[in-house]
């Protein structure tokens, strides 16, 4: 692919964008000394600007979003055909690609049942809360409302799942947030508090939840909301032992465990869904960014048959079903770009890629903490790492956010794109964190990881 930036005036179209786009999580400011970056073509894992810059991107997307890639025509194409047959109808009733899509990811998904479609991560995350707190007012007599959460863990931008993301940068001057939406604490091993027992962490950071429960009152919790892995909080697995005591806990309190694959959904970590590496059953999993690579939007919410059928057991049947719509939830676009989506990681075997490039990349990253003293601790999974920068690895003080820019801003200036996650409430969690598309070849890694390496170097010796 060409760079053919040739349709248009550049200059106008940075211009334009400078006077009158709005760039999400920005500060515009910056735009009175350079000029904003407008991203022109992609390929692969490249991507063009309107100069003609070239990046290699090492987090799909800025975002973490495009799976399978940039520039796959038969997306396009399939979208196309799909548009032109029939573009729109509410879900009120069932099309192609909906049905069909729904067919297949379910068959990925032993356990679930149903999928709902919206548009985007959040949306979907405020389905499965109504869906909960529906459900404590059919079941419960209203009392079953809470939901859990974890410190760290991000399950969107609006008020709703802020009210349920344990992120300061996020949430900071966003209040009042909804009532109801309880905090739990994280399971960040590195980061263990002194308090913990640190010989069976995994285990010690799940009966955290349990503590939770009983002092809100086990009749009052309805759901905890989990990412699998937490991505912007700083990519965290958890340890050994908490998975298995999480749904432990949740099965003994009645507690419905949902499960946020936002970031983790369709293979970014070497399973279909992050939760499959841990074998548990969760009632509800919503998905969003991978589910379409950014093609189209699309998000779903999943549940297993038994929190569907909660919907059509009531004596009134005007009270019983669920009582919601997106009305873009009935565009065709999205679920025939997913369907396309999830052939190609069939078809590709990008799972197997995700594994062997994961564990190279992490291997890498590992190499590289040998060598800089500045990186603290290297985590992730499959193709999501990260790790974290610290001013001395024996307090773990971690770096001024400046240095983490510093490095990321180092990486761009050199053609590779890199992200960084974000500050909890209670600590300073400062990660640089990288989730390329599931196509990376070793010799990109090498690219991305030479970068980070040379970004470390010239930071470091600048401090
Ligand atoms: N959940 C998680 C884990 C996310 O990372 C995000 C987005 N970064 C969301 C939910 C919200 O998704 P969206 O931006 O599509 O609303």
């Amino acid at each position: 692919m060409t760079n053919n930036v040739n349709e248009f005036d550049s200059i106008d179209v940075v211009n334009s964008d400078r006077n009158h786009v709005w760039h999400h999580l920005t500060q515009h400011k910056a735009f009175e000394k350079s000029d904003p970056m407008v991203i022109v073509n992609g390929k692969g894992l490249r991507v063009w600007d309107a100069k003609g810059n070239e990046y290699l991107d090492a987090v799909s997307g800025a975002v973490w979003t495009v799976n399978v890639g940039y520039g796959r025509t038969e997306i396009a194409d399939a979208v196309r055909d799909q548009l032109v047959k029939m573009n729109y109808f509410a879900q009120t009733a069932g099309n192609v690609p909906a049905a069909q899509f729904a067919q297949k990811l379910i068959e990925k998904m032993p356990g679930m049942s149903r999928v709902y479609y919206s548009n985007s991560g959040s949306e979907a995350n405020e389905k499965a809360f109504k869906i909960v707190r529906q459900i404590a007012h059919k079941k419960y007599g209203g009392k079953k409302t809470k939901i859990l959460y974890r410190d760290r863990d991000y399950h969107g931008t609006t008020i709703g799942t802020l009210s349920a993301t344990g992120q300061f940068e996020r949430k900071n001057q966003y209040g009042p947030f909804v009532p109801d939406f309880v905090e739990v604490p994280h399971c960040c091993e590195y980061r263990a508090q002194d308090e913990a027992d640190k010989e069976n962490y995994g285990i010690w950071a799940a009966d955290q939840i349990e503590k939770v429960i009983l002092a809100e009152g086990p009749e009052t919790v309805g759901a905890i909301c989990l990412e699998p892995i937490t991505a912007g909080g700083g990519v965290i697995e958890a340890p050994a032992g908490y998975w298995p005591r999480v749904q432990e806990i949740c099965k003994k309190y009645d507690v419905l465990i949902h499960i946020d694959e936002v970031v983790c959904g369709l293979g970014r970590t070497g399973q279909w869904f992050g939760y499959q590496h841990y074998n548990i059953q969760p009632d509800i999993v919503t998905m969003a960014k991978g589910v379409a690579s950014g093609y189209a939007a699309i998000s779903c919410t999943v549940t297993t048959e038994a929190v569907f059928d909660a919907f059509k057991e009531d004596e009134d049947p005007r009270m019983g079903y669920f009582r919601d719509i997106s009305t873009f939830g009935g565009c065709t676009a999205g679920p025939a770009a997913a369907l396309v989506n999830m052939q190609i990681i069939e078809d590709e075997n990008l799972l197997d890629n995700v594994n062997t490039q994961g564990a190279y990349l992490i291997s890498q990253l590992n190499r590289l903490k040998e060598k800089h003293d500045i990186i603290g601790d290297v985590r992730g999974k499959g193709l999501f790492a990260g790790f974290e920068m610290v001013k001395d690895r024996t307090t773990k003080e971690p770096v001024d956010e400046s240095v983490v820019m510093a490095v990321a801003g180092h990486c761009m200036a050199n053609g590779v794109i890199i992200g960084r996650t974000n500050r909890s409430f209670k600590e300073f969690n400062n990660t640089i964190c990288l989730a390329p598309a599931l196509i990376i070849t070793k010799e990109e890694i090498d690219i991305v990881v030479n970068a980070i390496d040379e970004a470390l170097l010239a930071v470091t010796s600048s401090l």
